[in-house]
């Protein structure tokens, strides 16, 4: 009902604040609301949605340009701002990604301004990850040689719209929330 509407926070606030253009003493209000405005995450979810050219269901952002998107096929795959689909949200995104690897000192001073903060070549390399679609920067990661791609982030989905925002996924299953990203490299092996 129109009475019970929770307006302290409003809608255009949020798209502000989304597009990063909230001024800071609008943005200190919102962070400091207590009790929290309630649906702030549906709001979130509708702004989102609003900004992007496609009609997948976004379930999670996960980055500036990621998000995780329930497919019509019952698919939850993460997507790219501009459409780019990074397969099954449970194998690690970053191995669909164009990588650039800076593994010299010479690569990796066009990047660090500080001569005492480049890393150490022989013990680190930078790897850097783009959106094959539209090669926005999507990651940035400095890892011992030869580490596997970090996995930034495996939402428990399920458990974060049931018993966080209290409307469980529809598609809920006991396997969703599991790291897969082995079975990309078995795969590839399989196709040789
Ligand atoms: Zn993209």
């Amino acid at each position: 009902m129109e009475q019970n509407k929770d307006e302290r926070f409003p809608l255009e606030h949020l798209k502000l604040l989304v597009e990063g253009q909230l001024p800071w003493e609008d943005t200190k209000k919102a962070l400091r609301l207590r009790p929290k405005d309630t649906g702030r995450f549906w709001k979130y979810l509708e702004v989102l949605q609003e900004r992007v050219s496609w009609k997948d269901k976004i379930l999670m952002r996960i980055s500036d340009h990621l998000y995780i998107v329930a497919k019509p096929d019952g698919r939850r795959v993460v997507k790219c701002d501009c459409g780019q689909e990074f397969g099954d949200y449970r194998i690690n995104w970053k191995l669909s990604c164009r990588i650039r690897v800076r593994n010299t000192v010479e690569e990796m001073n066009e990047v660090f301004s500080i001569e005492e903060g480049v890393p150490d070549p022989s013990k680190i390399e930078v790897r850097e990850f783009y959106c094959p679609g539209c090669y926005a920067q999507v990651a940035v990661e400095l890892v011992p040689l030869g580490y596997p791609p970090l996995m930034e982030m495996l939402p428990d989905l399920d458990t974060f719209y049931r018993e966080w925002l209290g409307k469980p996924l529809a598609d809920e299953r006991p396997d969703w929330f599991q790291d897969r990203t082995v079975e990309a490299p078995a795969r590839w092996a399989k196709e040789g």
